[in-house]
């Protein structure tokens, strides 16, 4: 019989990540002579929930075994061994889903939808538990069986590939060896097939990850051949074991476009069109905000500090700019991920008048008095407005790879016209 087996919440921030536990427990099942079918999946969830250790990322993976208790058993033992248990914020839990139950799975997919883009109680996981009486393993309050259930019913139309390289044991938690260099040839090497391997503008490798987990490095990208290359270009210290996740990263899958919902809720992430309405200011930090005016009424925007470069186009927008906002609503302010300019409103100035014969300015010859060129001596009554060049190109801007979030997805995987890709 096939099963989706979904796991989440075995992490803290002192180390592990579902990922591993997921790996290990697909290759004890594998020596039991159970069968994995694919690739597992690592299914991102809504960026914005506060039980999140870091990504918010959940695992599935789909099996062909003769013996659920075996599966079962096995899955247990591996938690059990793996897990941050200890930690209070650590709440794993395992789902067992018959592969044949289109029923269940539909089901799923639509409370995986919320998963990705909204807030799910733990008693709306427990209340599919009990209608489909689903065998599942709960480690204390339970919280992750939310994310393994989602992780199985999670549909990726779109989806990309990462492929994780895992550490030895006793490296857990020691600073990683890497040549840094490699990291850059391998995206000079892979790149748009791989990509966010490295950030060339802030000089920094970010498919490394700094926290304890058995992480050492990630490879994203969409064509496995690619991912491949760059993982064997790569020189690090030496990798355990790894493997190949399909997953929803760099998708958007969390944004829900302003044409699907009525009002806008804190901890979910929207596309929403505005008109520029409060021009940019920066506060101590170097977090850039302004507000436009939307059809949910005025929303207050922000470009933060780790965003770069980002800011430096955010820092030029103007009154009367009309722009496409990509990002999460937290503590009342959408949080860029991405921004598509759609046009720019004209600003003028008004300035002294330009002699004619010099092409010089001229001068004011004091208030009231109209204006002079001292050499030519023609003369002109009033200021004359200038439009203003804006030095801003229009289309889709978005936050370098440092900044990046999981789910956001990256221009270069966007069919759109006018990107402008920091890279
Ligand atoms: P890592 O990415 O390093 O594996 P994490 O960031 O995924 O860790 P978890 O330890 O899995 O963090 O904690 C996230 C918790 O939030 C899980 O218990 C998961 O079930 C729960 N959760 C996920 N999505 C939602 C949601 N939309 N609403 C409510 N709870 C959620």
């Amino acid at each position: 019989m096939r099963f989706w087996v979904g796991i989440d919440d075995t992490d803290s921030k002192n180390g592990m990540c579902t990922t591993y536990v997921c790996k290990m427990v697909m290759e004890r099942l594998e020596e039991n002579g159970s069968k994995i079918i694919g690739f597992p999946r690592l299914i991102r969830l809504n960026p914005n929930v506060p039980y999140k250790t870091r990504g918010n990322g959940a695992v599935s993976f789909l099996v062909e075994t003769q013996d659920i208790s075996e599966l079962i058993e096995i899955t247990n033992e591996a938690i059990l061994e793996f897990s941050e248990l200890d930690d209070k914020d650590t709440d794993p839990g395992a789902v067992f889903i018959n592969a044949e139950n289109h029923e269940l799975l539909e089901v799923l997919f639509n409370f995986s939808k919320k998963a990705i883009r909204e807030f799910v109680s733990i008693d709306e996981a427990f209340f599919l538990i009990g209608k489909y009486m689903i065998p599942h393993l709960k480690y204390k309050t339970g919280r992750g069986l939310i994310g393994a259930l989602a992780a199985v019913g999670a549909e990726c139309n779109d989806q990309t590939i990462e492929l994780l390289a895992y550490r030895k044991k006793e490296r857990f938690g020691k600073k990683r060896i890497i040549d840094r260099d490699s990291f850059f040839l391998a995206d000079l090497l892979t790149y748009p097939e791989t990509f966010d391997t490295v950030d060339w503008g802030n000089d920094t490798v970010v498919s490394v990850p700094n926290s304890p987990d058995p992480v050492l490095f990630g490879i994203r990208g969409t064509d496995l051949e690619s991912i491949f290359k760059a993982m064997k270009t790569v020189k690090t210290e030496e990798v355990d074991r790894y493997q190949v996740f399909v997953t929803n990263q760099a998708t958007d899958m969390h944004l829900i476009h302003e044409d699907e919902v009525s009002e806008i809720s804190e901890g979910k992430s929207y596309i929403l069109s505005g008109v520029v309405v409060d021009e940019p200011f920066e506060i101590k930090g170097g977090h850039v905000f302004f507000s436009i005016n939307t059809r949910f009424g005025e929303l207050m925007c922000c470009a933060f500090e780790p965003t770069k470069q980002f800011r430096s186009v955010i820092r030029k927008l103007k009154r009367g700019d009309v722009v496409t906002v990509f990002g999460s609503y937290k503590d009342g302010a959408i949080n860029l991920e991405k921004i598509r300019l759609d046009s720019l409103a004209d600003i003028f100035i008004e300035e002294n008048p330009i002699c004619e014969i010099c092409g010089k300015k001229m001068e004011s010859e004091g208030r009231g008095k109209g204006f002079r060129c001292k050499k030519c001596k023609t003369r002109a009554e009033k200021k004359v407005r200038v439009k203003v060049e804006r030095y801003l190109e229009l289309g889709y801007y978005e936050v370098p790879p440092i900044a990046r979030r999981h789910l956001s997805k990256p221009l270069v995987r966007m069919n759109v016209e006018e990107k402008h890709i920091f890279r």
